[in-house]
């Protein structure tokens, strides 16, 4: 009998260390990843390019109408493409940063970032990861996980990742700019952030990635096991 593949939803704040958890347990999982962050990046991009404010509404949309958003996987991780273009790099300056909480709030771009995340996990053998997976983008999914953490040690692994690029950016800074992000995604009107009730969370405050990936994997292999014998 063939397994089943799974369709896994990981959720959380900002820097609560869900791409690196995602990324590895489907690496190990032989699955896909999708970092749905990486594509409101994207977009926000875009539109910083095209010179919108980021709450115009009918030009986002009509925007949006000849947009791609591609991910791929590379040597290095997960590439990003706008229109063709390799914005990997480009997606994580601090003018996206700041913008992306108020773009991705926009009806239109939620609408279009969700179809495409739907039609990618089709076929399940998945782990995405976002906000807005377990709550609705797959309300359904096999396996939903919250990841949380302490405002400083989210706000510590993000200067330690950003001085590994040269970028040398003061504690306190990060601590407001990830707390004021928190705070748009929660209190939105479209897809706010917030934990499914059937989500496990996981507190990654005191935990190692190594850790953080093997519990997501050892609960994805039991629920696996668990359907083929059953
Ligand atoms: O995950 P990352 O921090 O790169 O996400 C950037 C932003 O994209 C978030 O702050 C949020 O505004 C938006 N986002 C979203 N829904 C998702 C994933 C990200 O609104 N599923």
């Amino acid at each position: 009998m063939t397994k089943r593949r799974l369709v896994i939803a990981i959720d959380g704040p900002a820097a609560s260390g869900k791409s690196t958890t995602a990324r590895l347990a489907a690496e190990q999982l032989g699955y896909m990843h999708i970092d749905t962050g990486a594509m409101y990046r994207a977009v926000t991009l875009k539109v910083l390019r095209a010179g919108l404010s980021s709450d115009d509404s009918a030009a986002i949309a009509k925007m949006l109408s000849g947009t791609r958003v591609g991910l791929t996987r590379s040597e290095s991780g997960l590439a990003v493409f706008l229109d063709g273009e390799d914005v990997t790099s480009a997606i994580r300056t601090p003018a996206v940063t700041r913008a992306v909480s108020a773009v991705s709030s926009q009806k239109a771009v939620r609408e279009a970032m969700v179809r495409e995340q739907r039609a990618m996990g089709r076929d399940g053998g998945i782990v995405l990861e976002g906000r807005d997976i377990g709550t609705v983008v797959f309300p359904k999914a096999d396996l939903k996980f919250f990841m949380v953490a302490g405002i400083r040690s989210r706000a510590q692994r993000r200067h330690k990742e950003l001085a590994e690029r040269g970028e040398k950016i003061p504690l306190e800074h990060l601590e407001r700019e990830i707390a004021d992000r928190d705070s748009r995604d929660a209190s939105r009107a479209e897809s706010p952030l917030r934990r499914a009730e059937d989500a496990i969370e996981i507190d990654t405050s005191d935990l190692t990635i190594e850790q953080q990936v093997d519990l997501v994997v050892r609960i994805a292999k039991e629920k696996i096991e668990k359907e083929s014998a059953g």
